[in-house]
């Protein structure tokens, strides 16, 4: 898809100038022409105002024409002429006259030819405003293709395909909808982000993968955001579909088409658009391939049961024991007092035995490493803190796409506004590129509202080009170097203005011109204080104690970081200590990371390759499965979960089971809620049943990670 908006400050200006069409392709082929559209903000006077006009807000409407089809040549009337068959016939038909061959006189090809029609036209038109409507209305060159004008008569000209690409809000007013009458009978496709395709996902292979886990495990898969998403207007849409086709008009889908060429072809072709199939088709193929499937979702659940039946019997505060089939355990324990597995005698952190559902869940939307593969997309974590908002750590490529697949596109929506923080692990392209978008969106949504800018920790290399990005795009953001986050700043400037305990200052915003916070983004000398300051505004109203970043082993400015929730009181008096998360990013086991994780609530750590590729993961600064384990062990970590895997591994990666009573692997689109932790590693082995047939390496020729990540 063409982004029409972005076309950046060059091309602005250019606009300024008044200026038709810019021609950027004319050959024997095709013609592409663009045109701008500038918004007009009413002012006092009611005219142009463009002070507040960044260069994004510029849209554009392509032309896209095909040469002329000439007539059809007529043999009867050429032998009329006295002319034989021969060369001369395509003399004739490149346009060029011709001696008759009988009688001394000149054939020209309008003698022969039937009239030449004009070569068919499509426009993609971008409105994304009802500001922009003016201008589009008023596009001289466009005017050789309305029917009501003399332009058109003459030239004769027509447009075959108009593909709208503005919202609904605009394509859908009258204004528009006149304006679109006076192209004639023409093909419209809506083509607006939020109409259509809600429920049939593109891509099948992650939407198979994810509805399957979710039969097995709805408690770490809810179901996905597809299946459950219609929007109130898609229904409409429907209802009112044929009368609008009988209009010319449909709504886009993917993969329909709309031929220019064969000629005899013209038209839409919707032969490609992939048919809807559902949850259902999914889980019945499932259950056909895999017969002995339909008994896991009933073991998985009695996981959960046992879990919240373990909670309830014990008074709260108590510590006990996890057991491998807990169950049994128990049973057995109170039958013969046989001594439990000694592995399995792992204490549940208090944090975790009184967490409430809504205390904190992790939603993994990314765990592939390098490129986004069929199975796992790029790296992102995003961290659920409900009522407190939610942060994202990383922010790979599609990060956007997971929110919605995961939560549907209200739910993802949601989730972007209410963002506290995205914080980035290094400047790698699998862990960054799907930033500006998600901070496009929240401006979007937070347009109009009173809001701050949000805050994004990352790699300075990243502000470069964040700072490029935003003369495109309000991006509404305020950048803070991980450099600037180590645990001793926080901890100096928390302690500085905890124990001072006033803060008035932080009454208003912080970013402000002139607050402090500006101040020191000036002042490159006082960087701690902008660090303590910015994440002392974070945890305060995210509910969080401290956040600060670790410098890991990857590549130059590489972070992991460590989250504390704050501590609690429960029902029973008693004081319970926050959780904590620790994200490695990309790294090489590292003591500053075994160090930040001691005693973690859960570690996420990479685990790039297998264990039998140990010189790759030194080589190209990763771990492998067995030591990122092992740094989870010896920091004394609670639950240690693997992710940014090779795409190497598309579903499974193989592990060892000895290693996986604390462990768990991340899929895309997993949910881990804090009080389900004492379940996870239990339910790996039950999961592999789904990929017993593909635990080898699927499509490793089409992988290539030559590429840093
Ligand atoms: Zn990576
Ligand atoms: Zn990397």
């Amino acid at each position: 898809m063409l982004h029409t908006h972005s076309f950046g400050a060059e091309w602005n200006a250019s606009s300024s100038q008044p200026k038709d069409s810019v021609v950027i392709l004319n050959d024997e082929v095709v013609r592409i022409s663009a045109m701008f559209v500038k918004p007009r903000y009413p002012n006092g006077a009611g005219s142009l105002n463009d002070i507040d006009m960044k260069p994004g807000d510029t849209a554009i409407v392509y032309v896209c024409e095909l040469p002329e089809i000439k007539g059809k040549f007529d043999p009867a009337k050429a032998a009329a002429l006295g002319l034989r068959p021969g060369p001369k016939y395509r003399e004739l038909q490149l346009g060029n006259s011709v001696q008759s061959d009988q009688f001394d006189e000149m054939v020209h090809p309008s003698d022969v030819l039937g009239p030449s029609i004009p070569g068919p036209a499509v426009l993609l038109v971008d409105c994304p405003t009802q500001y922009h409507m003016p201008e589009l209305f008023s596009l001289q060159p466009l005017s050789c293709f309305y029917e009501d004008s003399s332009n058109q008569r003459e030239s004769g000209k027509k447009v075959n395909c108009i593909i709208h690409l503005g919202p609904s809000s605009v394509t859908k007013s009258v204004d528009y909808q006149n304006w679109m009458k006076r192209f004639g009978e023409t093909q419209h496709i809506m083509a607006g982000h939020e109409i259509k395709n809600m429920e049939i996902p593109i891509l099948k292979g992650s939407a198979r993968i994810s509805s399957r886990l979710n039969f097995v495990c709805p408690q770490l898969f809810p179901s996905s955001g597809f299946w459950s998403v219609k929007p109130a207007n898609e229904v409409m849409e429907n209802d009112k579909s044929t009368s609008l086709e009988a209009c010319g008009i449909v709504s886009a889908q993917n993969l329909l088409k709309f031929h220019l060429r064969p000629y005899a072809q013209l038209g839409l072709d919707s032969a490609s658009i992939p048919s809807s199939f559902t949850y259902k088709d999914i889980v019945k193929e499932l259950v056909s391939e895999i017969p002995e499937v339909r008994e896991v979702p009933e073991q998985v659940l009695k996981f959960w049961q046992n879990n919240a039946n373990v909670k309830n019997i014990q008074p709260a505060g108590s510590r006990m024991l996890m057991v491998e089939e807990p169950w049994i355990g128990q049973k057995s324990a109170k039958l013969d007092g046989s001594p439990k597995h000694p592995r399995d005698n792992q204490e549940i952190p208090c944090c975790v035995e009184d967490a409430s559902r809504e205390d904190m869940e992790i939603t993994f939307l990314g765990t592939g490493s390098s490129q986004p593969s069929k199975y796992r997309n790029v790296s992102s974590v995003y961290i659920n803190l409900y009522a407190q908002g939610g942060i994202l750590l990383d922010c790979g490529e599609g990060t956007l796409g997971q929110l919605k697949r995961r939560f549907g596109v209200n739910g993802a929506d949601e989730a972007v506004k209410n963002l506290r923080c995205i914080w980035i692990s290094h400047i790698h392209a699998d862990h960054h590129t799907g930033l500006a978008r998600v901070l496009a969106l929240r401006s979007k949504l937070l347009k109009g509202m009173p809001h701050k800018p949000l805050l994004v920790i990352g790699p300075r290399p990243l502000e470069r080009f964040l700072s490029a990005y935003s003369t495109l795009e309000d991006l509404d953001m305020q950048f803070l170097d991980c450099r600037n986050t180590l645990k001793p700043s926080v901890e100096a400037f928390l302690s500085e203005n905890v124990t001072g305990s006033a803060t008035p200052q932080l009454e208003n915003t912080m970013f402000a011109p002139g607050s402090r916070m500006e101040n020191y983004n000036r002042k490159p000398a006082s960087p701690r204080d902008t660090t303590a300051l910015a994440n002392f505004k974070v945890l305060q109203e995210s509910g969080l104690d401290i956040l600060y970043s670790v410098p890991v082993v990857h590549c130059p400015q590489a972070f992991g970081v460590v989250l504390r929730a704050t501590e609690k009181v429960n029902s029973a008096g008693k004081v319970i200590p926050g959780w904590k998360v620790v994200y490695s990013g990309d790294t090489r086991p590292c003591p500053a990371l075994i160090d930040a994780s001691r005693d973690a609530t859960v570690l996420i750590h990479e685990a790039t390759f297998e264990d039998s590729m140990k010189d790759e993961a030194i080589a190209r600064n990763h771990s492998t499965t067995k030591e990122a384990i092992e740094v989870g062990t010896s920091a004394g970590a609670y639950r240690i979960i693997l992710t940014h895997f090779s795409q190497r591994y598309p579903k499974i990666p193989v592990i060892d089971e000895v290693d996986m009573e604390k462990t768990c692997i991340a899929f895309d689109l997993m949910s881990v809620n804090l009080a389900d932790l004492p379940v996870l590693p239990k339910v790996l082995p039950h999961l592999k049943v789904l990929f017993k047939d593909e635990m080898v390496v699927e499509e490793a020729d089409e992988i290539q990670e030559a590429a840093v990540y």
